[in-house]
């Protein structure tokens, strides 16, 4: 991917924006981009910097994702904290072509990390519900207020404030920044390096990158309940305005919709949908649903039957209204090609496989399932939502901000107050 229309190719030290930001080390990437933690010598601080791929599709959905970004920026101050902030964007012109760069105030892990963290067992439910409200409040935001659906909501793009890991955390080691390209030595270029680093994971027997198979082994045996979960929505890639779609197949497999499965139709309530299956999977470690094709039946197929379990049977205008319905169903509202199904409700799922006790599987269970309707005009809103007593009835920061406006500068946390908050 590194070559002309793809990636560029970062070292350490490399300048951008006419040395106002400096490369220091890569922090993820995704299909479209690769982002790295760059330090900002202009306002002193360290950022994200996303460099996106420079073929003409890449640089047209990074005009669109600063277009989005600019929008969600400009709003009211207390709300847009729970979404990334945009802070600068420029081009730079490398080997490979002109890339967009979008310049973002620089996060930490993402739920996904935090999932692994717990080695796949869940967080504490009061962790959850922190977790939740934030999402919430910047879902409520972006819904609301700019009319945005994100349509990619999942655990790799909600980040926390800060890093899981202090020792990870450039602010709380105290580390000066790289200004300039490690004299000497010449980095090899980032594919060669992620080539030695693989073999070198796999002889560990872990596995590198900022994926489902990353190691956990490398984070330090901290109690869950030290870290300050708060949390902001990333990656607005794939984000639209609700009356201007441009694409039917949306969301990522395991937290899409079934409305877009079935292709009738969306709004704001896919990203409620994606939203239950996150806090599902905060609670227990799992997914919710994670379908596979089998014999005689496709992905999208699995996908519905796993719904129908855990949730009953289609309505009747669900199963018969889509692009998709016929494909799918016969005209009883039952799956054509997987015949019998094993039923599982959510609480006894709950109970039985997660041992929950009974008070938490019920009032757990009774916050996801309307986020869970099969019919999307049936679900709360992320405003319903944050009114559910579940949400509603915690002792959490976030609340006192958006419930009165007065208290905005307790959250305004930046990293290092965090870290002393947490006590580092
Ligand atoms: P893509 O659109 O290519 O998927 P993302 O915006 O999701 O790109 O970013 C890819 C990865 O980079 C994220 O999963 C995360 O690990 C990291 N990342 C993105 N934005 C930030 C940020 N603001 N601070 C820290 N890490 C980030
Ligand atoms: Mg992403």
């Amino acid at each position: 991917s590194y070559r002309r229309g793809g990636y560029h190719a970062v070292k350490i030290g490399d300048q951008f924006a006419g040395g106002r930001y400096i490369a220091q080390k890569k922090l993820g990437w995704g299909q479209f981009s690769t982002v790295w933690l760059a330090y900002d010598t202009k306002d002193e601080k360290y950022v994200a910097l996303k460099i996106q791929k420079s073929a003409a599709q890449f640089v047209q959905a990074a005009l669109h994702e600063i277009d989005i970004l600019s929008a969600i920026g400009d709003g009211s101050p207390s709300h847009t904290k729970f979404v990334a902030q945009l802070i600068d964007h420029f081009k730079h012109t490398g080997p490979n072509g002109n890339h967009l760069c979008m310049v973002l105030e620089f996060l930490g892990d993402s739920l996904l990390r935090l999932i692994k963290y717990t080695r796949y067992k869940g967080i504490p439910l009061k962790k959850v519900r922190e977790i939740c409200t934030c999402i919430l409040i910047g879902l409520d935001y972006l819904h609301r207020e700019h009319g945005i659906i994100h349509t990619d909501l999942k655990p790799e793009n909600i980040l926390l404030i800060s890093p899981i890991n202090p020792s990870r955390d450039p602010l709380s080691t105290g580390a000066s920044p790289i200004l300039e390209r490690p004299e000497g030595s010449i980095s090899p270029s980032p594919s060669h390096m992620e080539k030695r680093l693989k073999r070198r994971a796999r002889r560990m027997s872990m596995s590198l990158s900022m994926g489902r198979g990353d190691s956990i082994d490398e984070y330090p045996k901290r109690n869950i309940e030290e870290i300050d979960v708060r949390c902001k929505i990333v990656d607005f890639g794939n984000a639209c305005w609700a009356d201007n779609q441009f694409t039917d197949l949306v969301q990522t497999r395991q937290y899409r919709a079934p409305e877009v499965i079935l292709q009738a139709g969306y709004s704001y309530s896919i990203d409620m949908w994606s939203f239950a299956c996150i806090a599902f999977e905060l609670a227990t470690g799992d997914m919710l649903f994670n379908p596979r094709a089998g014999q005689g039946f496709s992905e999208d197929e699995d996908h519905l039957a796993l719904m129908m379990e855990l949730l009953g049977k289609f309505p009747k205008k669900m199963a018969t209204s889509g692009a998709k319905c016929k494909d799918f169903f016969d005209r009883f509202g039952d799956l054509k090609r997987i015949r019998r199904l094993k039923m599982c409700p959510l609480k006894k799922l709950l109970v039985e496989r997660y041992k929950f006790s009974e008070k938490d599987a019920n009032e757990f269970s009774e916050f996801l399932l309307p986020l869970l309707d099969l019919s999307p005009e049936k679900r709360p809103s992320a405003q319903q939502c944050l009114q559910h007593p579940w949400i509603k009835d915690i002792d959490y920061a976030p609340f006192d901000i958006i419930n009165n406006g007065n208290s905005l500068e307790n959250l305004n946390v930046g990293m290092r107050n965090l870290q002393i908050a947490v006590g580092k």
